[in-house]
């Protein structure tokens, strides 16, 4: 599975490398990653007793600036699936625009199991490994799937325990009184939220329905931004349900529900729909906030919705992405939809290098802009290889690679 996740990021690289006529050992050189790192990681159990996890982190290229990407804590983490994400974070750093090469992370792990004291000595355990290899110039970590600001704190005071200084620049998506941002737990959705915007206004769309697959950090966020828009939500789903009202439902009651129950499941006002329906409906949006692989050629004929708002990583492929731009529906690539959490975590970086803390309005304002602005590139590349949106945001990013690559003297 995660080598078929490889696979796919590549064939979506390699469409557009392919529209640029990029040169074979171009595309060499952009497709193999320049470090990878596997430590093992001892760490005392609460049982008295040693368990060695493996720890990963890819940087896969560094020409645009340090490289730059979470940490995953997941069973199903291995080395293919970081590879992939590291790519990922590669081409999404040059379609937002930030100064950074592209970098992830991941331990096999269950954190579910694991006390918050085993999970502390194992994001020790992590920098310890790792500590030589990243910093704020060098790499720098973030949280990612079942990471969160608690972890980036431990990991930002390991590595102050070793140094013997505090690097707060080292990692993003730290807690506010560590170094964090303003806005950064909303960024990710909210940046998905400013490119939607711009897609509807360019498109003449206002008061979209919307369906929201994956109710967590992302989902769960973006379907509560959009619901303050005014914007009806039809749908939501978690891991274990979805649910359905043509009126539209309440986004603050279905969020309280689903902590007091854990999930969105047997929320009252609702029927009962299954995740594949979901994607199915007649919706004007549609948002898989949760899965990679879940619109494929398989069912991208039964997909209505004109706007696919990819907030997950890889949810739609590039195959599927092809045929929506035939039908006239508009796949809105991850690296460009869900590129507000790296952009954030971008202004968190230069806040901890020049000391000084922005509030929430200055952050928010600087957020739109960047999205603004990479929704527009994306948009206008879209128009001049009349190819869809997946393919532009790559032929996009690797014409900004192959500028820096004739200035580091690799293209001559
Ligand atoms: P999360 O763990 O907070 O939430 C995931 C949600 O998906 C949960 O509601 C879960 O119940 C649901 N889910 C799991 N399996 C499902 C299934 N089979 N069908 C339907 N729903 C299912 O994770 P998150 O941080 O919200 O991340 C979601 C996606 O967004 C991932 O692909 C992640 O890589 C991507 N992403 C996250 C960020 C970020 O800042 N958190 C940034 C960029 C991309």
């Amino acid at each position: 599975m995660a080598k078929d996740v490889w696979e796919e990021a590549l064939n979506q690289f390699n469409r557009g490398a392919k529209i640029l006529k990029l040169d074979e050992s171009i595309v060499e050189l952009l497709t193999n990653p320049k470090r990878i790192f596997q430590v093992s990681i001892p760490v005392r159990m609460d049982n008295g007793k040693i368990k060695v996890f493996q720890g990963f982190r890819v940087q896969f290229n560094d020409f645009r600036g340090p490289t730059k990407g979470g940490i995953r804590y997941h069973p199903n983490v291995d080395i293919h699936e970081v590879k992939a994400l590291s790519f990922w974070m590669t081409w999404k750093n040059a379609v937002v625009d930030v100064p950074f090469g592209g970098g992830k992370g991941g331990i096999i792990c269950n954190p579910k199991e694991l006390s918050q004291g085993e999970l502390e000595r194992l994001s020790r355990g992590y920098i310890e490994g790792m500590h030589k290899y990243i910093g704020s110039e060098k790499d720098i970590p973030a949280p990612d799937m079942y990471t969160n600001p608690q972890i980036m704190a431990w990991m930002v005071d390991e590595y102050h325990r070793i140094e013997g200084h505090n690097v707060f620049g080292m990692i993003t998506g730290k807690p506010l009184e560590l170094g964090g941002s303003e806005g950064r737990m909303q960024a990710t959705a909210q940046g998905g939220v400013y490119v939607l915007e711009e897609a509807l206004k360019t498109y003449n769309v206002t008061n979209p329905t919307i369906a929201v697959q994956g109710f967590g950090n992302v989902g769960m966020i973006a379907a509560k931004l959009l619901a303050a828009k005014g914007f009806k939500i039809v749908a939501v789903s978690d891991s274990k349900e979805g649910i359905y009202n043509k009126e539209g439902l309440d986004i603050a009651t279905v969020s309280k529900h689903k902590s007091e129950t854990k999930s969105v499941k047997d929320f009252p006002e609702s029927t009962a729909i299954t995740n594949e329906e979901l994607l199915e409906l007649d919706v004007e949006v549609l948002v898989p906030a949760a899965l990679e692989g879940v619109i494929t050629k398989k069912n991208v004929d039964n997909i209505k919705a004109k706007f696919i708002l990819e907030l997950a990583n890889g949810p739609v492929s590039a195959e599927a992405r092809e045929v929506l731009f035939k039908k006239e529906q508009i796949a809105i690539p991850d690296i460009l939809a869900n590129s507000g959490g790296v952009a954030v975590s971008y202004f968190e970086w230069v806040q901890n290098n020049i000391g000084y803390a922005w509030d929430e309005k200055e952050v928010l304002e600087k957020l739109k802009a960047k999205m603004s602005l990479a929704f527009d590139n994306v948009y206008e590349t879209s128009k001049e290889f009349n190819i869809d949106f997946g393919t532009a945001a790559y032929i996009y990013a690797i014409r900004k690679m192959v500028k820096v690559l004739e200035l580091r003297g690799y293209i001559k």
